[in-house]
């Protein structure tokens, strides 16, 4: 279970836009569903709408849906790709390596997971940890739309390429991460995931930075940069450590890289890379 961390080919405009087009059978904003398959007025009645769902093919092959868990009046939700190896066999979101780093990047910003909320595209995990197909978002988009609308945070934080592709699909991550941009009259923050960054630990100082603008944007102080629907906000300013960002050459090919899928790191992980600092 090695091959699937390399992919080429890490845009893909056309499967970005599948998260927005799936057919909701909600009636109204009330959470209940036309066909009968139950409300969603909780949080909770949408995990266990979850963990009986079989909506789309992932349900053949899982264990344990992760519906997604944290404080259901969180400021921020952390939207990631889908459930891992660990995610599966437990259930919950970001419990596997990507999620020490996750909690890791939560704690250096002074919060830890109980405080936020977090979330998957797709609920269960896909097959040798492959990309989520499209049909598959859109069918569980609802779950995860839902979930944002009981949770209303602040700031939703998109882990990764699929989970910003939800909200600007057809643009890069490599690009757009650290930009805090407004859509659907909600802030949105796309970071890379952090799976990406266990793969490639010179990505480290890029998510710690990102993280620490998390908590500026949370505390206010960067309130004026990227209101506009769709536009990217202003640079925030770069430390020298970020400069590579922009240049060309092999450090380039290793953000394109962050690019390619986050939930396989589960087997590529290296213990003594999750400490930050
Ligand atoms: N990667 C994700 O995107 N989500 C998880 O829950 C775990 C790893
Ligand atoms: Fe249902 Fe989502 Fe799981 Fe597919 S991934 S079976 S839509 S909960």
């Amino acid at each position: 279970m090695t091959s699937s961390n390399n992919r080429p080919g890490n845009d893909r405009p056309d499967d970005s836009e599948a998260g927005l087009s799936g057919e909701s059978t909600e009636s109204g904003n009330t959470g209940e569903y036309a066909d009968g398959s139950g409300s969603m007025d909780t949080l909770e009645q949408i995990a266990q709408l979850v963990r009986d769902c079989v909506d789309c093919p992932l349900s053949d092959g899982r264990t344990n849906a992760a519906p997604g868990e944290g404080n259901p009046q969180a400021e921020v939700m952390f939207i990631g790709e889908g459930p891992g190896f660990q995610e599966d066999r437990q259930g919950r979101p970001f419990v596997g390596p990507a999620g020490k780093l996750l909690d890791s990047l939560l704690a250096s910003i002074g919060t830890k997971r109980e405080d936020v909320f977090i979330a998957n595209m797709v609920k269960c995990r896909p097959p040798e940890n492959r990309d989520p197909a499209p049909p598959e978002m859109a069918a569980c988009t609802k779950y995860l739309d839902r979930q944002i609308e009981l949770v209303n945070p602040k700031l939703i934080v998109t882990l990764g390429r699929f989970a910003f592709g939800r909200y600007f699909p057809g643009e890069g991550i490599t690009k757009a991460r650290g930009h805090l941009r407004e859509k659907e009259g909600r802030k949105i923050f796309p970071v890379l995931h952090p799976a990406a960054v266990l793969r490639r630990d010179e990505l480290r100082p890029t998510m710690i930075e990102d993280f620490k603008a998390i908590s500026e944007i949370l505390a206010g102080g960067t309130k004026d940069i990227g209101t506009e629907p769709g536009v990217t906000a202003p640079e925030v300013p770069h430390t020298a450590q970020l400069s590579f960002l922009d240049a060309p050459g092999p450090a380039v090919f290793s953000l394109a890289q962050a690019e390619s899928s986050t939930v396989n790191v589960e087997e590529a992980s290296r213990p003594e890379q999750l400490t930050l600092f």
